[in-house]
């Protein structure tokens, strides 16, 4: 059968960091062993938008020596722990994670699963998607099903719908998530046949992954349109990264971007402590610092939510800065540009 445009996009990717060397001037040597360890692929059109070595781009998808260096956890939200059936995650009674693919359009070199994405000792089997989706319809508290990997929309067409399918088919299940970055790194892939299989699943919400304003292109507000004119819901979600969007002025530009394009900011992730990402994690208080400085000058529907998941599967959780405070029996709230104002509170 002829491959769909997005499926020749993706073969047309780059894979080797010699075709990296070819490109842009640098020195594959070092590299190698990274590739090798954490294996690398940047969609066509991804590639075109790096604009320099290093540029937040680059740092986003090109290997870093600085992956090999110990430190972190390589599961570090103990996801084995809360995995009954090797294709689902769950952590909180009414809601799951089913892992249907273990690829991506591309490779993040900062991703929580780097210890399993690309692998193929971590390909998911039909088998497994199945248990997984035997799994859900067993417990009746699961109102919420996100799909993820991987990246879920990376399986074509059939694949999808029939799991679709079979979901739906489960009664307790109220509400389908899928989580996918493809409307960033494969816009392609957003086709409207796709869109006219996802529609058919509502209430189906999809949470993509937009992590810096030059991200947001033509080829994916497109994506996105498609989407949400099928009455797809979007979501995004950023992971703070350092020397990427770690600052107020590129934060602000990427969710007034997001909301331009109908997708609405859930969540900013503190990165979390995932094995060879550690040039990546920014302390805690930076996240607060951004969320600080969008409240007033950022309308509330641009503002995420920012969350860091716990060590050892404990959760995640909002953090704000803090926003209530006791003065001499007083109570008093601090606004946005640190101005302290006393409440009447019960
Ligand atoms: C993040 C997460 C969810 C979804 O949480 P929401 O806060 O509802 O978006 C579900 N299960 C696991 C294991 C998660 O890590
Ligand atoms: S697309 Fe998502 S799952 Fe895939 S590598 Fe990036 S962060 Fe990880």
């Amino acid at each position: 059968m002829a491959l769909e445009l997005w499926q020749q996009r993706l073969k047309e990717s780059v894979t080797t960091v010699d075709e990296l060397a070819q490109r842009f001037g640098i020195d594959p040597e070092p590299l190698r062993e990274v590739a090798a360890r954490y294996p690398l692929k940047i969609t066509p059109g991804y590639f075109d938008l790096i604009g320099a070595v290093g540029d937040p781009l680059w740092s986003q998808c090109v290997p870093d020596v600085r992956e090999l260096q110990a430190g972190g956890y390589a599961d570090p939200l103990a996801e084995a722990h809360y995995s009954p059936v090797p294709a689902i995650i769950h952590r909180y009674p009414d809601r799951v994670i089913l892992l249907v693919s273990n690829n991506c359009a591309g490779y993040c070199r900062f991703c929580t699963r780097k210890r399993k994405v690309g692998s193929s000792d971590h390909a998911v089997s039909f088998r497994e998607q199945r248990e997984g989706i035997d799994y859900v319809a067993a417990d009746e508290r699961i109102r919420d099903v996100i799909l993820s990997g991987g990246d879920p929309l990376i399986l074509p067409d059939s694949v999808l719908e029939d799991l679709l399918v079979r979901i739906r088919a489960i009664s307790h299940v109220e509400i389908i998530r899928i989580g996918s970055r493809v409307p960033v790194t494969l816009p392609e892939r957003i086709t409207p046949a796709l869109c006219q299989i996802l529609k058919k699943y509502t209430p189906l919400y999809l949470n993509t992954h937009f992590n810096h304003p030059r991200e947001l292109t033509p080829a994916s507000a497109a994506a996105c349109a498609l989407l949400a004119d099928q009455g797809i819901v979007l979501g995004n979600q950023t992971v703070l990264l350092h020397g990427v969007n770690d600052d107020v002025a590129t934060m602000i530009e990427l969710l007034r971007g997001l909301l331009k394009i109908r997708v609405r900011p859930y969540y900013l992730h503190q990165m979390d402590l995932v094995e060879g990402t550690a040039h990546f994690r920014t302390p805690l208080q930076t996240g607060l610092d951004i969320i600080r400085a969008l409240r007033g000058p950022v309308s509330g529907m641009a503002c995420p939510h920012f969350v860091v998941d716990l060590p050892g599967g404990k959760g995640k959780v909002p953090l704000l800065p803090d926003g209530l405070r006791y003065r001499d029996g007083k109570t008093v709230i601090t606004t946005s540009p640190g101005e302290l104002v006393e409440y009447p509170d019960l």
